[in-house]
């Protein structure tokens, strides 16, 4: 308690003089002038956590809905409210189980249950298949993302692609709700279908030269991909 005294003593002797003329106002320390400004606050984040900061294009999508984006974030941070996540917390006791509700085998940790449970890993394997490639997919959020953010296509194609992995795990989380708390079996076909239709919604508004329908991004992604520049290659 004393030194907490101490350091309280401290800091107060160090605060400016109260003025009874000025008005009190918030002052920005880590700002030259004491003003908030967004650029200020990036290159202090920046100083202070420095390299470790990583963060991809991909989750900031101004053709995906905000709260899709806010859900990406979360993803990236490891604040998705996963079983493993609140039993962590406390939300879960201790002896409950954290068991995954799609494989019912594995605990359900971020990774299991965006990326690597069995159910799961399948809907991306289709995905890649829509995207006609073919690649060994890192097994992490961050580093899924990081990966998806990489590889050249034209600027129109980039918007169906870099789309896909926050519309796989948002889509991925809604069923895994779906089925935690309505008690309903997953689909694979339903939730790919579902994947691809609102890729379409959030994409289609942003194409404004081409018309293209829900179902074309269904069973003519190559020919959308065409049209739009794209040569259907990726390395
Ligand atoms: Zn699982």
């Amino acid at each position: 308690v004393e030194l907490e005294l101490v350091r309280l003593n401290n800091f107060l002797v160090e605060a400016p003089d109260l003025c009874v003329e000025c008005e009190d106002h918030p002052v920005w320390a880590a700002s030259s002038l004491g003003i908030l400004k967004t650029a200020e606050l990036y290159s202090f984040i920046v100083s202070n956590a420095g390299a470790t900061l990583r963060i991809t294009k991909l989750l900031w999508l101004k053709h995906v809905p905000p709260k899709v984006q806010l859900f990406g974030w979360f993803s990236w941070k490891g604040r998705i409210k996963t079983r493993e996540f609140l039993q962590r917390l406390g939300v879960i006791c201790e002896n409950d189980s954290t068991v995954c509700v799609f494989c019912n085998s594995e605990s359900e940790s971020l990774n299991h249950v965006l990326i690597w449970c069995p159910f799961v890993w399948n809907i991306w394997t289709e995905m890649l298949k829509w995207w006609d490639v073919q690649s060994a997919l890192p097994c992490t959020v961050e580093s899924l993302l990081l990966w998806w953010a990489g590889g050249k296509l034209k600027k129109k194609e980039r918007l169906i692609w870099g789309a896909i992995p926050l519309a796989v795990m948002w889509s991925v989380w809604r069923c895994r709700n779906e089925c935690v708390f309505r008690a309903t079996p997953p689909n694979l076909e339903d939730i790919c279908e579902l994947i691809k239709i609102r890729i379409a919604f959030w994409v289609n508004p942003y194409l404004r030269d081409f018309q293209f329908s829900v179902q074309d991004f269904g069973t003519n992604l190559r020919q959308i991909r065409r049209c739009l520049g794209g040569v259907g290659a990726m390395d």
